[in-house]
């Protein structure tokens, strides 16, 4: 049997996400003795970003570059993901549980016929079994769950298995494969971005959410002015969304992003179940809030009841003397 677990690194603007370093630790995981193979899709060249995989851990990293692997498409990483899987049989395969990694893994264990894990949050190894936990039902339970037969394929949630340190003086091969990418079905044209500035919210290490209780777009600044201080990004419930407050591309929840920072401090936010499921398990939760009963309390590490409006200056203000 092959002892090799292929990573598939995700590139955005050109730069590997923070998942894909997560994911080399979670391929450790899976066979700890193993070869660990990075895979990056892409267009030019790719060898500094295949080094920094090596960096975070693997051993050896494919790259396959090709015009029409510029942008992802499904179509188009699919061909050129399978033809690596193909030449390297490897045991498992890994990759963020990010938008591409949800879009592109089913696409690639169908044409496999293979089974595929995702969103796992942990990995343990019992008796030769890979066992993966991931949770269910928005976050209210987890499930334990292994590949019986097959290629193990899974895809990990961001910040819950920590990266392994980058080390400079790792070493690997970098190998450049060529791949025909043929019969696209579809091709990006153009993307068109919100602007968008600041920390990532999906990668951010600290995150300031905000929810009906902020009552306007304004009431959003001093969260925005928190967040700057801390390093952190700005993020919201659904109802301050529906309210106009912000855009929806701050949403969190069971129907925005999954977040798992080491610090979210929730403002003004009930904590209604939908938004539990994409914040529960950041590492410290803090809630603001001038209901004592509201439910965000329940699942707090820290708890301040009391008016958002005279909490935040306190705060910016205290962790500005820091
Ligand atoms: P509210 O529930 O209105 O809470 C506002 C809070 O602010 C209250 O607790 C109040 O005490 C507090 N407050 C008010 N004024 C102040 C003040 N001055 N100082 C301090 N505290 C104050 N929601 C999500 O967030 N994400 C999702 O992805 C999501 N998906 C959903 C999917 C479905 C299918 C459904 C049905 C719902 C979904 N929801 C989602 C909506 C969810 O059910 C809640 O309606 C929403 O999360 C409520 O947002 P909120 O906590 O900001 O507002």
């Amino acid at each position: 049997m092959s002892d090799k677990v292929l990573v598939l690194g995700e590139l955005r603007d050109g730069v590997l996400r923070n998942v894909t370093f997560e994911a080399i630790a979670a391929a450790k995981k899976i066979k700890e003795d193993g070869e660990i193979v990075g895979v990056i899709c892409g267009d030019g060249d790719l060898g500094e970003q295949a080094q920094e995989m090596i960096y975070f851990g693997a051993d050896r990293v494919v790259t396959v570059s090709h015009s029409d692997l510029k942008m992802y498409t499904s179509d188009g990483y699919a061909q050129a993901v399978l033809s690596v899987i193909e030449d390297e049989s490897p045991y498992g395969v890994v990759m963020g549980h990010t938008a591409v990694g949800k879009d592109l893994t089913p696409k690639v264990a169908a044409r496999l016929e293979s089974g595929l894990i995702s969103d796992a949050t942990s990995i343990e190894v019992e008796d030769d079994e890979v066992v993966f936990t991931r949770p269910i039902y928005s976050g209210k339970a987890f499930e334990k769950k292994a590949i019986e037969s097959g290629l193990v394929f899974a895809t990990i949630r961001p910040n819950n298995i920590p990266a392994l340190e980058r080390d400079e003086s790792r070493t690997g091969e970098v190998q450049s494969k060529d791949v025909d990418i043929k019969d696209l079905r579809t091709v990006i044209k153009d993307v068109i971005r919100k602007a968008s500035e600041g920390v990532d919210l999906s990668e951010a290490n600290v995150v300031i959410a905000g929810g009906r209780g902020v009552k306007s777009a304004d009431g959003f600044k001093p969260l925005y002015e928190l967040a700057e201080v801390l390093g952190g990004a700005v993020g919201a419930s659904r109802g301050a969304c529906d309210a106009d407050y912000c855009d929806y591309s701050l949403q969190i929840g069971q129907t925005g992003k999954v977040v798992t920072p080491d610090l979210y401090i929730a403002v003004g936010i009930s904590g209604a179940i939908q938004h539990l499921a994409g914040m529960s398990n950041s590492k410290v939760i803090v809630a603001i809030n001038k209901d004592p009963e509201a439910n965000i309390f329940n699942v707090a590490d820290y708890g301040i009841v009391g008016d958002l409006f005279e909490v935040l200056p306190v705060l910016i203000e205290e962790v500005k003397q820091l």
